[in-house]
Protein backbone atom coordinates (compact mmCIF):
# COMPACT_ATOMS: atom_id res chain seq x y z
CA UNK A 1 0.00 0.00 0.00
CA UNK A 2 1.34 3.38 -0.53
CA UNK A 3 1.27 6.28 1.61
CA UNK A 4 -0.84 9.65 1.21
CA UNK A 5 0.01 12.86 3.20
CA UNK A 6 -2.87 15.30 3.19
CA UNK A 7 -1.88 19.10 4.91
CA UNK A 8 -5.30 20.12 5.84
CA UNK A 9 -6.87 23.59 6.98
CA UNK A 10 -9.30 23.58 10.02
CA UNK A 11 -10.57 26.92 9.07
CA UNK A 12 -11.19 29.22 11.92
CA UNK A 13 -12.93 27.14 14.53
CA UNK A 14 -15.99 26.38 13.56
CA UNK A 15 -16.32 23.21 12.34
CA UNK A 16 -18.95 24.49 9.72
CA UNK A 17 -16.33 25.87 8.03
CA UNK A 18 -14.28 23.24 6.84
CA UNK A 19 -14.29 22.78 3.24
CA UNK A 20 -15.82 19.60 2.24
CA UNK A 21 -12.97 18.15 1.15
CA UNK A 22 -11.17 18.13 4.34
CA UNK A 23 -14.29 16.41 6.00
CA UNK A 24 -13.82 13.68 3.23
CA UNK A 25 -10.03 13.00 3.74
CA UNK A 26 -10.70 13.21 8.03
CA UNK A 27 -13.36 10.10 7.60
CA UNK A 28 -10.95 8.39 5.51
CA UNK A 29 -7.34 8.76 7.04
CA UNK A 30 -5.31 6.57 9.39
CA UNK A 31 -3.37 9.13 11.21
CA UNK A 32 -3.83 12.86 12.40
CA UNK A 33 -1.03 15.11 13.32
CA UNK A 34 -0.29 18.50 14.40
CA UNK A 35 -0.57 20.95 17.65
CA UNK A 36 -2.68 19.77 20.41
CA UNK A 37 -5.73 22.06 19.97
CA UNK A 38 -5.93 21.71 16.42
CA UNK A 39 -5.67 17.77 16.60
CA UNK A 40 -8.34 17.94 19.43
CA UNK A 41 -11.12 19.60 17.18
CA UNK A 42 -11.06 16.34 14.46
CA UNK A 43 -13.95 14.13 16.30
CA UNK A 44 -12.59 10.59 17.50
CA UNK A 45 -13.28 7.43 15.07
CA UNK A 46 -12.09 4.09 14.85
CA UNK A 47 -9.36 3.39 12.94
CA UNK A 48 -8.46 6.82 13.26
CA UNK A 49 -4.87 7.47 15.69
CA UNK A 50 -4.59 11.16 16.53
CA UNK A 51 -1.08 12.75 17.40
CA UNK A 52 -0.23 15.60 19.06
CA UNK A 53 2.55 17.41 19.89
CA UNK A 54 3.49 21.42 20.99
CA UNK A 55 3.64 23.66 18.32
CA UNK A 56 7.44 24.65 18.48
CA UNK A 57 8.33 21.52 17.38
CA UNK A 58 6.67 21.89 13.24
CA UNK A 59 9.76 20.11 11.45
CA UNK A 60 10.13 17.13 13.74
CA UNK A 61 5.95 16.98 13.55
CA UNK A 62 6.61 17.32 9.24
CA UNK A 63 9.06 14.66 9.02
CA UNK A 64 6.71 12.33 11.94
CA UNK A 65 4.11 12.93 9.33
CA UNK A 66 6.16 11.96 6.13
CA UNK A 67 7.89 8.75 7.66
CA UNK A 68 4.39 7.97 8.65
CA UNK A 69 3.04 7.94 5.16
CA UNK A 70 6.07 6.52 3.81
CA UNK A 71 5.12 3.34 5.80
CA UNK A 72 2.05 3.51 3.58
CA UNK A 73 -0.80 5.32 6.01
CA UNK A 74 -2.50 8.02 5.34
CA UNK A 75 -1.74 10.56 6.99
CA UNK A 76 -3.53 14.40 7.74
CA UNK A 77 -1.14 17.22 9.01
CA UNK A 78 -4.13 19.62 10.44
CA UNK A 79 -3.56 23.28 10.78
CA UNK A 80 -6.31 26.23 11.95
CA UNK A 81 -7.08 28.33 9.25
CA UNK A 82 -5.30 27.70 5.78
CA UNK A 83 -2.37 25.48 6.12
CA UNK A 84 0.22 27.39 3.78
CA UNK A 85 -0.87 30.60 6.12
CA UNK A 86 1.89 30.78 8.26
CA UNK A 87 1.51 27.09 8.98
CA UNK A 88 2.48 23.80 8.24
CA UNK A 89 2.15 23.48 4.24
CA UNK A 90 5.98 25.32 4.08
CA UNK A 91 7.24 23.20 7.19
CA UNK A 92 6.38 19.87 5.49
CA UNK A 93 7.84 21.12 2.35
CA UNK A 94 11.18 21.63 3.70
CA UNK A 95 11.09 18.24 5.41
CA UNK A 96 10.68 16.72 1.85
CA UNK A 97 13.42 19.26 0.63
CA UNK A 98 15.93 18.10 3.27
CA UNK A 99 14.69 14.56 3.59
CA UNK A 100 15.35 10.63 1.74
CA UNK A 101 13.96 10.59 -1.36
CA UNK A 102 11.21 8.33 -0.57
CA UNK A 103 9.63 11.59 0.44
CA UNK A 104 9.19 12.67 -2.73
CA UNK A 105 7.89 9.63 -3.93
CA UNK A 106 4.88 10.40 -1.90
CA UNK A 107 1.02 11.72 -2.84
CA UNK A 108 1.13 15.12 -1.13
CA UNK A 109 -1.79 17.52 -1.01
CA UNK A 110 -2.59 20.72 0.19
CA UNK A 111 -5.96 21.18 1.21
CA UNK A 112 -6.75 24.76 1.54
CA UNK A 113 -8.88 26.26 4.67
CA UNK A 114 -10.27 29.56 5.55
CA UNK A 115 -7.89 32.11 7.19
CA UNK A 116 -7.81 33.83 9.67
CA UNK A 117 -7.84 37.44 8.09
CA UNK A 118 -11.01 35.95 5.44
CA UNK A 119 -13.34 35.26 8.51
CA UNK A 120 -12.19 38.15 10.70
CA UNK A 121 -13.05 41.19 7.34
CA UNK A 122 -16.16 38.60 7.33
CA UNK A 123 -17.31 39.13 10.53
CA UNK A 124 -16.47 42.75 10.66
CA UNK A 125 -18.32 43.55 6.89
CA UNK A 126 -15.67 44.13 4.44
CA UNK A 127 -12.45 45.56 5.02
CA UNK A 128 -10.26 43.68 2.87
CA UNK A 129 -12.32 44.75 0.10
CA UNK A 130 -9.37 46.49 -2.13
CA UNK A 131 -5.98 45.83 -1.95
CA UNK A 132 -4.55 44.47 1.09
CA UNK A 133 -1.20 42.58 2.74
CA UNK A 134 -0.96 39.99 5.80
CA UNK A 135 2.20 40.07 7.36
CA UNK A 136 3.55 37.74 10.89
CA UNK A 137 4.52 39.88 13.57
CA UNK A 138 6.17 37.25 15.03
CA UNK A 139 9.89 37.57 15.29
CA UNK A 140 10.59 34.07 16.23
CA UNK A 141 11.15 33.21 12.14
CA UNK A 142 12.56 36.58 10.82
CA UNK A 143 14.31 39.60 12.21
CA UNK A 144 12.72 42.75 14.05
CA UNK A 145 13.59 45.21 11.29
CA UNK A 146 12.54 43.25 8.54
CA UNK A 147 8.78 43.41 10.15
CA UNK A 148 9.00 47.32 10.88
CA UNK A 149 10.24 47.41 6.63
CA UNK A 150 7.29 45.49 5.79
CA UNK A 151 5.05 47.37 7.91
CA UNK A 152 6.32 50.55 6.90
CA UNK A 153 5.98 50.31 3.23
CA UNK A 154 2.40 49.05 3.65
CA UNK A 155 1.20 51.57 5.07
CA UNK A 156 3.34 53.93 2.72
CA UNK A 157 1.61 52.00 -0.22
CA UNK A 158 -1.40 52.41 1.57
CA UNK A 159 -2.79 48.69 2.05
CA UNK A 160 -5.25 47.64 4.37
CA UNK A 161 -3.11 44.96 6.92
CA UNK A 162 -3.84 41.96 8.39
CA UNK A 163 -1.63 40.87 11.03
CA UNK A 164 -1.09 37.29 12.73
CA UNK A 165 0.48 36.49 15.45
CA UNK A 166 0.47 39.86 16.96
CA UNK A 167 1.29 39.07 20.93
CA UNK A 168 1.99 36.36 22.96
CA UNK A 169 3.02 35.85 26.09
CA UNK A 170 6.82 35.15 25.09
CA UNK A 171 6.63 38.49 22.89
CA UNK A 172 4.83 41.14 25.08
CA UNK A 173 6.71 44.18 23.96
CA UNK A 174 6.35 43.68 19.51
CA UNK A 175 3.13 44.76 19.40
CA UNK A 176 3.26 47.94 21.16
CA UNK A 177 6.06 48.60 19.06
CA UNK A 178 4.59 47.63 16.05
CA UNK A 179 1.37 50.09 17.62
CA UNK A 180 3.85 52.86 17.61
CA UNK A 181 4.82 52.42 14.28
CA UNK A 182 1.27 52.54 12.97
CA UNK A 183 0.28 55.29 15.12
CA UNK A 184 3.03 57.56 13.83
CA UNK A 185 2.67 57.56 10.02
CA UNK A 186 -0.88 56.85 9.77
CA UNK A 187 -3.64 59.24 10.58
CA UNK A 188 -5.48 59.03 13.94
CA UNK A 189 -8.72 58.43 12.94
CA UNK A 190 -7.74 55.24 10.85
CA UNK A 191 -9.70 52.32 11.35
CA UNK A 192 -8.52 49.21 13.43
CA UNK A 193 -10.50 45.75 14.64
CA UNK A 194 -9.19 43.36 16.63
CA UNK A 195 -10.72 40.11 15.55
CA UNK A 196 -10.28 37.93 18.92
CA UNK A 197 -11.42 33.91 18.23
CA UNK A 198 -13.26 34.71 15.57
CA UNK A 199 -15.88 31.83 14.78
CA UNK A 200 -15.70 30.40 18.36
CA UNK A 201 -18.04 30.79 20.94
CA UNK A 202 -15.33 32.95 22.40
CA UNK A 203 -15.20 35.59 19.28
CA UNK A 204 -15.02 39.18 20.21
CA UNK A 205 -14.80 42.42 17.51
CA UNK A 206 -13.34 45.64 18.34
CA UNK A 207 -13.25 48.26 15.81
CA UNK A 208 -11.48 51.48 17.31
CA UNK A 209 -9.42 54.45 15.59
CA UNK A 210 -6.25 54.14 16.06
CA UNK A 211 -5.53 57.23 18.17
CA UNK A 212 -7.72 54.52 20.59
CA UNK A 213 -6.36 51.50 19.97
CA UNK A 214 -3.63 49.77 23.01
CA UNK A 215 -1.31 47.17 23.00
CA UNK A 216 -3.56 45.12 25.32
CA UNK A 217 -6.51 44.77 22.45
CA UNK A 218 -4.69 41.78 21.05
CA UNK A 219 -3.63 38.65 22.20
CA UNK A 220 -2.24 35.47 20.34
CA UNK A 221 -5.94 34.42 19.38
CA UNK A 222 -6.69 37.75 18.13
CA UNK A 223 -5.84 39.07 14.33
CA UNK A 224 -5.55 42.36 14.07
CA UNK A 225 -6.79 43.92 10.72
CA UNK A 226 -5.77 47.53 9.95
CA UNK A 227 -7.95 49.22 7.45
CA UNK A 228 -6.42 51.42 4.87
CA UNK A 229 -6.93 55.35 4.55
CA UNK A 230 -10.30 54.87 3.07
CA UNK A 231 -11.78 52.25 5.67
CA UNK A 232 -14.92 53.85 6.67
CA UNK A 233 -17.48 52.18 8.93
CA UNK A 234 -21.41 52.17 8.78
CA UNK A 235 -23.06 53.22 11.68
CA UNK A 236 -26.30 51.36 12.27
CA UNK A 237 -29.20 51.33 15.42
CA UNK A 238 -28.62 48.39 17.79
CA UNK A 239 -26.37 46.55 15.47
CA UNK A 240 -22.48 46.28 14.87
CA UNK A 241 -20.71 48.34 12.90
CA UNK A 242 -20.47 47.73 8.94
CA UNK A 243 -16.67 48.22 8.58
CA UNK A 244 -15.59 48.19 4.62
CA UNK A 245 -12.87 49.49 2.51
CA UNK A 246 -14.45 50.30 -1.07
CA UNK A 247 -13.69 48.57 -3.93
CA UNK A 248 -12.13 51.96 -5.75
CA UNK A 249 -9.93 54.28 -5.50
CA UNK A 250 -10.63 57.68 -7.21
CA UNK A 251 -7.61 59.21 -9.36
N1 LIG B 1 -2.77 29.12 9.47
C1 LIG B 1 -3.52 30.06 10.30
C2 LIG B 1 -2.61 31.09 10.95
C3 LIG B 1 -1.68 30.51 11.99
S1 LIG B 1 -0.75 31.74 12.81
C4 LIG B 1 -4.60 30.74 9.45
O1 LIG B 1 -4.55 30.61 8.21
O2 LIG B 1 -5.47 31.39 10.01
C5 LIG B 1 -1.72 31.95 14.31
C6 LIG B 1 -2.41 33.30 14.30
O3 LIG B 1 -3.56 33.25 13.45
C7 LIG B 1 -2.95 33.77 15.63
O4 LIG B 1 -1.96 34.38 16.44
C8 LIG B 1 -4.00 34.79 15.18
O5 LIG B 1 -3.36 36.00 14.78
C9 LIG B 1 -4.55 34.12 13.93
N2 LIG B 1 -5.78 33.33 14.19
C10 LIG B 1 -5.93 32.00 14.02
N3 LIG B 1 -7.21 31.63 14.29
C11 LIG B 1 -7.87 32.76 14.62
C12 LIG B 1 -9.23 33.04 14.98
N4 LIG B 1 -10.17 32.08 15.06
N5 LIG B 1 -9.55 34.33 15.26
C13 LIG B 1 -8.64 35.32 15.17
N6 LIG B 1 -7.33 35.11 14.83
C14 LIG B 1 -6.97 33.85 14.56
Amino acid sequence: MSGRLDIAGLGPGDPRLWTAEVTEVLAHATEVVGYIPYVARVPDRAGLTKHASDNRVELDRATHALQMAAEGRWVVVVSSGDPGVFAMAAAVFEAVEAGPAAFRDLEINVLPGITAMLAASASAGAILGHDFCAINLSDNLKPWALIEKRLRLAIEADFACAFYNPRSKARPEGFGRALDLMQALCEPTRLITFARAVSTPDEALTTVTLGEATPEMADMRTVVLLGSSLTRRVVRNGKAPLVYTPRSVPE
